[in-house]
C-alpha cells in the first residue's frame, strides 16, 4: 500500500484525497483546524464562488505565467464540471460565476468532505505539520502528535491570507527547506489604503468608476465596476483585481474616473448643454443627480471651488479641473489592507521548479497544488478553481492514472 500525506484539508487538499485515494493508495489528510475546508467557509461572501465559465488566461497571474497553459487546460476544466456535477452540486451560473444552488459555501465544503470520507480518505484534525524533510527515500511528516512516514508528500498549505482560516505560510518554509524558490509573497485581491484628508468626507459611497493603475508613473492596468470609498481608502472588486500588482518598492496612483461610460469630450459637452438646460443653479445641485453627494463636496472641495458657485461662473480653467477631478481624480497607493484582509496572496512556490503534474523537479514525490504555487487569480471563482484544478491533477497522478502527465490534459 503507497501512503500519501496532503498537508492541508482545504479546496486543494480535499480535491486531491479525493481523486488520489484508492484499494493501493492510502491518504492521510493533515489540518491544523478541527474540520475541514474553513477557508471554502468564507468564500463568495459565504456562498462560494467555485468556478468560472470563462477560463481565459488573462484571469490568472504567476511570474511563470507562460506554463499556465499547460496546466489550465480545457480538458482539466471539463473535470473539475464533471466532479461536481458527480457529487451534486447544482451550480447556480450569474454571469458565468459558478455558486451551488444552495447559495452556501457549506454545500461545497460539506459535500467535499463526505466524499473524501465516504472513499477512505484519513482525517487527521487538529494535527498541524511543525516540519517535514526526507529520509531514506520516505517523507517524514512531523506533527504535535509525533511523526509518520509516506512515499509521496502534496504540500496544499495554503498562502497567508487571512491567516485565522488557518493558512499561515507554512508551506512556503517547507518549500524552502526542500530547496525551492519562493517568489516574494503579497496580499491581493485586498483593500487598498491610500493618503488624502477627504477620506473621512467620501466614508461610505459607492460609484461606478473606470480605475485606472500607474506605477512609478506608467500606466498599468484599469478596471470598470463598483467602487466602494472608505476612511482608508478604496475598496470593491475592481480595487481588488487590480490590488495583486501592488509591490511594497514601488509608487503607484490611481486615478478614478467617475462617469465611466463617457468620454472627457462628451462630459465637456454635456456639462454645457446642462448648465443651458438648468440654468444658473449652484455646483451642489448641479452635480447632483449625476454623484453621489458625499463625493460631489470632496470633488468641489479638491478644486477648490464654492458649493454655492455656478457652472458658468467659473473660469474655463476651472471648470477643466473640475471635470478632470470629476473623470481622473488621483489618489496616491500607500500600500494595502495586508494579509489579514486579503483573499489571496500573489506569489508562492516558483511554479517553474514544478513539472506539469504539479510535481517538484528537485524532490521527486514531493507536489504543490493549490495557493501555495505562485499562482493566484482574478475575483471571480478562480483562485478555488485552480485549487481544484491542481488538486485534480495531483490527486490522479498519485492514484497512477498514467494518461494524466498533463500532455493529454490537453485535449
Ligand atoms: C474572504 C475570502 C473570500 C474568498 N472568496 C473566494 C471566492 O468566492 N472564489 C474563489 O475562487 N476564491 C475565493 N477566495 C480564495 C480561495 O478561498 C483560496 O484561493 C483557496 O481556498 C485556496 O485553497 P488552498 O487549498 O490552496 O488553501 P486553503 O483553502 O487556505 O487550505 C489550506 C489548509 O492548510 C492548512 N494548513 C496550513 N498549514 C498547515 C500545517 N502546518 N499543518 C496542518 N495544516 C495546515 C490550513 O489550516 C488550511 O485548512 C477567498 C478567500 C478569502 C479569504
Amino acid at each position: 500500500m503507497r501512503k500519501v500525506a496532503i498537508i492541508g484539508a482545504g479546496a486543494s487538499g480535499l480535491m486531491c484525497a479525493i481523486h488520489a485515494v484508492s484499494s493501493t493508495v492510502q491518504v492521510v489528510l493533515f489540518d491544523k483546524n478541527s474540520f475541514s475546508g474553513k477557508k471554502i467557509l468564507v468564500t463568495g461572501n459565504g456562498r462560494c464562488n467555485y468556478w468560472n465559465s470563462n477560463q481565459d488566461l488573462k484571469f490568472y497571474h504567476s511570474s511563470d505565467s507562460y506554463l499556465l497553459s499547460d496546466i489550465i487546460t480545457p480538458r482539466i476544466q471539463k473535470e473539475v464540471l464533471a466532479f461536481f456535477e458527480s457529487i451534486g452540486v447544482v451550480p447556480n451560473i450569474r454571469d458565468g460565476y459558478y455558486y451551488p444552488y444552495s447559495n452556501q459555501a457549506s454545500s461545497i465544503r460539506d459535500l467535499l468532505e463526505n466524499k473524501a470520507k465516504e472513499l477512505g480518505v484519513i482525517f487527521a484534525f487538529q494535527t498541524e505539520v511543525l516540519d517535514t524533510f526526507k529520509e531514506n527515500n520516505q517523507f517524514v511528516v512531523c506533527t504535535n502528535d509525533g511523526r509518520e512516514y509516506f512515499d509521496d508528500l502534496v504540500i496544499a498549505t495554503g498562502s497567508k491570507a487571512s491567516p485565522k482560516t488557518g493558512s499561515t505560510g507554512d508551506g512556503y518554509t517547507f518549500a524552502e527547506k526542500f530547496g525551492h524558490t519562493i517568489v516574494p509573497v503579497r496580499p491581493s485581491l485586498v483593500q487598498l489604503v491610500t493618503d488624502g484628508k477627504f477620506l473621512k468626507d467620501w466614508a461610505g459611497v459607492r460609484s461606478q468608476a473606470t480605475v485606472s493603475l500607474y506605477e512609478d508613473g506608467k500606466f498599468l492596468d484599469q478596471e470598470t465596476g463598483e467602487v466602494q470609498l472608505t476612511d482608508y481608502g478604496v475598496s470593491g472588486i475592481c480595487i481588488f483585481n487590480l490590488s495583486h500588482y501592488i509591490s511594497f518598492d514601488k509608487k503607484y496612483t490611481l486615478k478614478i474616473c467617475f462617469l465611466p461610460f463617457l468620454d472627457k469630450s462628451s462630459v465637456i459637452s454635456f456639462f454645457h448643454k446642462r448648465n443651458e438646460d438648468l440654468g444658473d443653479v449652484s455646483l451642489t445641485y448641479f452635480l447632483e443627480g449625476i454623484l453621489p453627494f458625499k463625493l460631489l463636496q470632496v470633488i468641489l472641495k479638491r478644486v477648490g471651488v464654492s458649493h454655492h458657485a455656478t457652472f458658468s461662473s467659473l473660469s474655463s480653467s476651472k471648470q477643466e479641473e473640475l471635470i478632470s477631478m470629476i473623470m481622473e481624480f488621483p489618489v496616491t497607493v500607500l500600500g494595502t489592507k495586508g494579509f489579514d484582509s486579503c483573499q489571496v496572496c500573489s506569489g508562492g512556490v516558483c511554479l517553474s521548479e514544478v513539472s506539469l503534474t504539479l510535481e517538484s523537479k528537485l524532490v521527486p514525490h514531493l507536489y504543490f497544488i493549490g495557493e501555495v504555487l505562485d499562482v493566484d487569480g482574478n475575483c471571480g471563482g478562480y483562485n478555488l478553481g485552480f485549487a481544484f484544478m491542481s488538486g485534480i491533477i495531483v490527486g490522479k497522478v498519485l492514484r497512477g492514472d498514467k494518461n494524466d502527465s498533463n500532455s493529454s490534459n490537453k485535449d
